[in-house]
């Protein structure tokens, strides 16, 4: 189902856009959260520079607050279903939101790097 050369691949396994035979990050594991930005500079496959500008990564943040708002949503149609006080609710969200912040941090900038690199694992830079 999930096949090298797609988009998706790449978003979920956190790996170079291009050629997607390495993983972006220095540390895959999401709960070493001190590590979980740090990003190695350049692929070592196809040489693809992931800091495509000066602050490229601030962008993710768009993509972040949608995930966001996403699970924030979901949550609430999850947990109203079973108890309809806000209050519930709304701990739930946060709770929610808070434990799944590492993954939603890669997510994003897994994301936001796929708008605009594709797969192309000929090329070489
Ligand atoms: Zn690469």
């Amino acid at each position: 189902m999930l096949k090298k050369g797609s988009k998706l691949y790449s978003i979920l396994t956190g790996t170079c856009p291009r050629c997607q035979k390495e993983s972006m990050y220095q540390d895959k594991n999401l709960l070493h959260l001190s590590n979980i930005i740090k990003m190695k500079e350049n692929c070592s496959h196809c040489g693809l520079k992931y800091q495509i500008e000066p602050s490229f990564f601030y962008g993710a943040m768009y993509v972040s607050y949608g995930l966001n708002v996403a699970i924030g949503i979901l949550t609430f149609i999850i947990v109203f279903q079973f108890d309809r006080s806000m209050l519930t609710s709304f701990i739930s969200i946060m709770v929610v939101l808070i434990l799944s912040f590492p993954l939603v941090m890669r997510l994003s900038r897994n994301i936001y790097i796929n708008l605009f690199v594709s797969y192309k694992p000929d090329l070489k830079s």
